[in-house]
């Protein structure tokens, strides 16, 4: 109960990797025993894992089977959804304000809210970011969201259309791609694409030749693809790049991008027609310094080793959002905890432990980062990466791997009978249907 004899609210902003595996455990422990109220605030209706979207982008996965509904999450979980876009935050009042919800025709469906918490988490995940290069905003797709992954998907099926329609000679960058950023994304969706735009030629769009016509550029500022995993695994991901035929440009740092592609520093150009911004990211703008919270210069919420909040112990962060300092990253030398879904989904489960501890009146216990290393997934191709520091691996345990990080987020969401069936059906319905969707 909290001061006014009311149950606790606890209040989670972003239903995302961590916010919505936190809302489900709480909502499944608290919620279901009457001990809290639990609300989940999201600004879009369902939840997609954004480990995902670089095989939305490219057409290779079925979005309806990996959508989660929130209002039926929240049903069947104990917790409240509640849409709409957080903007402010009043620490004082202890409340959350919510922007207007439109709908696709811009009509209002829920009005200016605030939500009122004894708790609140913030797991507003992050955006990319493009460092005020000229032209990005104009010109670049980013891949942030289901709805940005569906724009990039379509731009490509109707580029395809488009080239097999006209009679006239393709202009160099018609069926050119430029990726900006070579980290895990940039590299995911360099190889997914590689098959997938392959796939929809073969659809009977048989006046483009895709060894010819198609080009998948990857470019990167720093001196290799992969910059922030070990020097191995960005050679062996080089290496298996080049035998896909994608083009990869290293010590190459963007300029500028304009309508028909990329200009290098160097002055050189990269045609393309589709342009992807994949490097960098950071927290949302808001909230930089929102309500006098400490934040760090990428707007990450600067964080306690509990998680909570330096400046509030009402507020926790996680994820993508919160800087949590990492005392034996880079050999010890210290460092931040990576934007990773692995992440994401470790502090989603300290914070739920941590939220009943806190209403037991028990003290806090510290969160410690614990890196199971990184995979990189080349489509169907192969997966790369490296676990316990250094050991490299490749192929099909890499692949098992990569695909155990999936199961642990359906596994957190769902439970155990669920995620089962729902990977049988998965298993089944890919051997009877193309791998490329057109949606
Ligand atoms: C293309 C791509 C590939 C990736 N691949 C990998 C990978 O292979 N391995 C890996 O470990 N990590 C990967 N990542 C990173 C990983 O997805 C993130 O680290 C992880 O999703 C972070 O989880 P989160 O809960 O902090 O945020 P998110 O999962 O981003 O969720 C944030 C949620 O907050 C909501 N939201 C945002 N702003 C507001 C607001 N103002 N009001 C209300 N709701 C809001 C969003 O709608 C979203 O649901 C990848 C990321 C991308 C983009």
């Amino acid at each position: 109960m909290n001061s006014t004899g009311a149950k606790h609210r606890i209040v989670i902003v972003g239903g995302g990797a961590g916010g919505l595996e936190l809302a489900t455990r709480l909502g499944d422990s608290l919620g279901k025993r009457g001990r809290a109220e639990v609300v989940l605030i999201d600004k879009n209706r369902t939840h997609v894992w954004k480990p995902k979207l670089h095989e939305i982008a490219s057409g290779s996965m079925d979005l309806s089977a990996h959508e989660v509904d929130y209002l039926a999450q929240a049903h069947w979980h104990h917790f409240r959804f509640r849409i709409g876009e957080m903007t402010a935050l009043d620490r004082q009042r202890r409340e959350v304000r919510v922007a207007p919800y439109l709908d696709g025709e811009g009509r209002e469906v829920t009005p200016d809210r605030v939500f009122g918490y004894d708790t609140l988490v913030l797991a507003l995940g992050s955006l990319s970011n493009d460092f005020g290069t000229p032209g990005v905003r104009e010109h670049a797709l980013r891949l942030e969201s289901k709805a940005d992954a569906q724009r990039f998907h379509a731009r490509m099926v109707n580029a395809c259309i488009r080239a097999h329609a006209q009679t006239t000679p393709l202009r160099p960058e018609q069926l050119h791609v430029a990726i900006i950023g070579a980290g895990a994304t940039g590299v995911e969706l360099a190889a997914e694409l590689h098959r997938t735009t392959r796939e929809v030629v073969a659809f009977g769009l048989d006046r483009v030749d895709a060894e010819k016509d198609i080009q998948v550029n990857l470019i990167e500022a720093a001196d290799r693809v992969l910059p922030a995993l070990p020097e191995r695994m960005s050679q062996t991901t080089l290496e298996l790049l080049r035998k896909l035929g994608v083009s990869v440009h290293t010590s190459a740092k963007v300029a500028e991008v304009h309508a028909q592609g990329v200009r290098l520093a160097d002055s050189r150009d990269v045609p393309a027609e589709l342009v992807v911004w994949a490097a960098g990211v950071k927290a949302a703008d808001f909230l930089k310094e929102i309500a006098g919270l400490e934040s760090n210069r990428s707007n990450q919420l600067v964080v306690k080793p509990t998680l909570q909040t330096t400046r509030d112990d009402d507020i926790f962060a996680i994820g993508d959002c919160a800087a949590c300092a990492w005392p034996e990253a880079n050999d010890g030398k210290g460092g931040f905890v990576p934007p990773r879904a692995q992440a994401a989904h470790q502090q989603a489960s300290h914070v739920a432990t941590q939220i009943k501890r806190r209403l037991a009146d028990r003290s806090l216990t510290a969160y410690r980062y614990r890196d199971f290393g990184s995979l990189v997934s080349l489509g169907e191709f192969s997966t790369v990466g490296n676990m316990m520091g250094s050991l490299m691996i490749e192929g099909a345990f890499a692949r098992l791997m990569y695909v155990s990080l999936y199961k642990m987020h359906e596994l957190a969401l769902h439970g155990f009978p669920k995620m089962a069936l729902d990977t049988v059906a998965r298993l089944i319905t890919r051997r009877t249907e193309p791998h490329v969707k057109l949606h």
